[in-house]
C-alpha cells in the first residue's frame, strides 16, 4: 500500500516571500512520513523552492511538449526537471480553459514529462453542465483515453488527478459517494488502459479540499491522495490536510 500522496498547487501564486511557507511545510513533513508530500510552485519558483526544501517533493504546473526551441515564453520539461523539479501537472482544467488544450496536446506534455525522466500528474475532471448533463464519467473517460501517456508508459510515474471543474475554487466539493463514484469508474478505466500497472496508479481527488474535509474524501476508496489549490498557500492550511491524510 502507497502512501497518501498530497499535492499543493500554488497556481499563479508565489513570489520569494512565500519561500518561508515552503519551508515549514517541509519542516513539518518531517514529522509527517506516513504521508507524501509535494508542492507545485509557479516555475518562477520552482528551483528556490528545491533549494529551501529537502524532503518534500517539488514541481511544476505545465510544460511545454517539445524538447526546447523557437517557442517563446513556454519551459520544456527538462528545463524544469534542471531547475529542480520531480514531477509535472499536465491538462489541469483552468490550462485546459484558459489555453485551450485539448487532450491531444496534455497527452504530448505528459510524455515529455516521462522521456525527462519525471513523474506527471494527469487532471481530468466534468463541468457543471456535464454532470448536470449525467455526462460525468463518459467526458472523464474521453479526457483519460485523449490525455493519458501511451499504454506501454511507465503506470507507476503516472498519477491522475480527478478534479469536477466545479468544484475547484468555489467551496463545493463532490459528495464522498460522488468521488468514490468516479475514481472507481477511472481505476477501470486504468486498468484498461495500463493493464496489471493500472491498479497501482495513484489517483487524487482535487476541489476544495480544506482541512476539515480533508479525511473524509481521503478515506474514500480508490482516494490516493489530493491536489489542493487554495488551501496549499500557507504551511497552516496545507499541514492542516496532510494530518488529515496521514
Ligand atoms: P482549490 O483547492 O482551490 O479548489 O483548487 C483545486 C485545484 O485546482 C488544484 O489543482
Amino acid at each position: 500500500i502507497t502512501r497518501p500522496y498530497v499535492v499543493g498547487n500554488w497556481k499563479m501564486n508565489g513570489t520569494r516571500s512565500m519561500l518561508a511557507e515552503a519551508r515549514a511545510i517541509d519542516r513539518a513533513a518531517e514529522r509527517l512520513i506516513k504521508v507524501e508530500v509535494a508542492l507545485a510552485p509557479p516555475a518562477t519558483l520552482v528551483h528556490a523552492c528545491r533549494k529551501e526544501a529537502t524532503l518534500i517533493g517539488i514541481g511544476a504546473q505545465d510544460c511545454h511538449p517539445a524538447d526546447g526551441g523557437a517557442h517563446t515564453g513556454d519551459i520544456s520539461a527538462a528545463m524544469l526537471k534542471d531547475a529542480g523539479a520531480g514531477f509535472i501537472i499536465v491538462g489541469h482544467s483552468e490550462r485546459r480553459a484558459d489555453h485551450g488544450e485539448s487532450d491531444a496536446l496534455v497527452k504530448r506534455k505528459a510524455e515529455a514529462a516521462l522521456a525527462a525522466g519525471m513523474t506527471v500528474i494527469v487532471c481530468v475532471g466534468e463541468t457543471a453542465a456535464e454532470r448536470d448533463a449525467g455526462k460525468a464519467q463518459a467526458i472523464v473517460s474521453k479526457q483519460l483515453e485523449g490525455s493519458l501517456p501511451a499504454s506501454d508508459s511507465p503506470a507507476e510515474q503516472i498519477t491522475v488527478a480527478y478534479e469536477p471543474v466545479w468544484a475547484i475554487g468555489t467551496g463545493n466539493t463532490a459528495t464522498p459517494a460522488d468521488v468514490g463514484a468516479m475514481h472507481g469508474h477511472i481505476r477501470a478505466e486504468l486498468e484498461r488502459i495500463y493493464g496489471e500497472g493500472g491498479a497501482q496508479v495513484r489517483i487524487l481527488y482535487g476541489g476544495s479540499v480544506k482541512p476539515d474535509n480533508a479525511a473524509e474524501l481521503l478515506a474514500v476508496e480508490n482516494v490516493g491522495g489530493a491536489l489542493v489549490g487554495g488551501a496549499s498557500l500557507t504551511a497552516e492550511s496545507f499541514l492542516g490536510i496532510i494530518v488529515a491524510a496521514a
